[in-house]
């Protein structure tokens, strides 16, 4: 296929590539990596690799690697280039840069320093799953990788677990079993959650269940792949009337008792006439 060649704009571009099939990049991702000046990657064989599946001539330009690890070293080659007026592409490993990946020291540099940042989105795992999980979407935080130590993964749960949207962590295979166990024990047995592994994949699978039934199936089990775990809000039982005095509090700063009421009866799932009482005695100030 030809992609289309021109001459970029100077600045730099987020490049989003697959998360799997490699058909998942998009034509104006194609264009920007057939036409930089300059291509950096967090993996600079992967990049190669997906290049050549494209028939996309790098011919003599640089191809470099960087690393939000590379440090202010790494981010001042690339903003040197930035500085002569090139273009530079970015691509992480895999999906979208910045997200559980790097990107973020050097757009907010390149940002601060006046270049121009440019992103051309595409795949990324979290909103892969969210498609396929069949958990609501209307709101939804995304956690990225829990820690790896149990008291501080429970500590981190605990943080997240008023949250009133659905959930979404990245989680490695090796760990999924006892990451499901701890979610269970912090966030509630009975909430739905949904393991997604190898999305997009010849393995694509998403199992559904409680957190309580996923963490029995799984068990101590390595899982194979990839993993995204998703997980329902907080049903009634699980919110804390602290938790939902404090959301009909900030909605009155700039809803009216009855919209503040459906809203946060939406967001935490809760009976709506619960909370209108409760708007309506936070409101009088009593
Ligand atoms: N930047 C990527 C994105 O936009 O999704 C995420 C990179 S992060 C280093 C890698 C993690 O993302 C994996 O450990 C897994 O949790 C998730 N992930 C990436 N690709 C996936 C896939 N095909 N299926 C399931 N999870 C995936």
């Amino acid at each position: 296929m030809n992609h289309e060649i021109s001459r970029l704009e100077p600045g730099l571009y987020f490049v989003a590539t697959p998360i799997g099939t490699a058909r998942d990049i998009t034509l104006r991702a194609l264009d920007i990596l057939a036409s930089a000046d300059v291509i950096a990657a967090e993996d600079t064989r992967s990049m190669r690799r997906l290049l050549e599946i494209h028939g996309v001539r790098l011919g003599d330009r640089p191809l470099i690697s960087y690393h939000d690890h590379s440090g202010p070293k790494g981010r001042a080659k690339l903003l040197k280039l930035l500085e002569e007026g090139k273009s530079v592409a970015y691509g992480s490993e895999a999906g979208t840069p910045l997200i559980a990946d790097p990107g973020y020291h050097l757009a907010r540099e390149a940002m601060d320093a006046g270049y121009s940042v440019t992103s051309a989105p595409g795949p990324s795992a979290i909103i892969t799953a969210l498609t396929l999980a069949g958990l609501p979407t209307d709101a939804f935080f995304f956690a990225g990788f829990l820690p790896n130590a149990k008291g501080a993964r429970q500590s981190a749960l605990e943080a997240v677990k008023a949250v009133p949207g659905t959930l979404v962590f990245y989680e490695s295979p090796k760990r999924v079993g006892a990451m499901l166990r701890d979610a269970a024990k912090v966030l509630g047995g009975e909430r739905s959650a949904v393991v997604c592994r190898e999305l997009t994949k010849k393995f694509e699978e998403v199992r559904r269940g409680t957190l309580e039934s996923l963490a029995e199936e799984i068990g101590s089990d390595a899982l194979r792949g990839e993993i995204v775990v998703l997980v329902d809000r907080p049903g009634a039982e699980n919110v804390g009337e602290d938790d939902l005095e404090e959301a009909v509090r900030q909605a009155l700063e700039t809803m009216s008792v009855r919209d503040a009421a459906e809203s946060v009866a939406q967001a935490f799932n809760v009976h709506k006439r619960k909370i209108y009482q409760m708007a309506l005695k936070l409101s009088s100030g009593d």
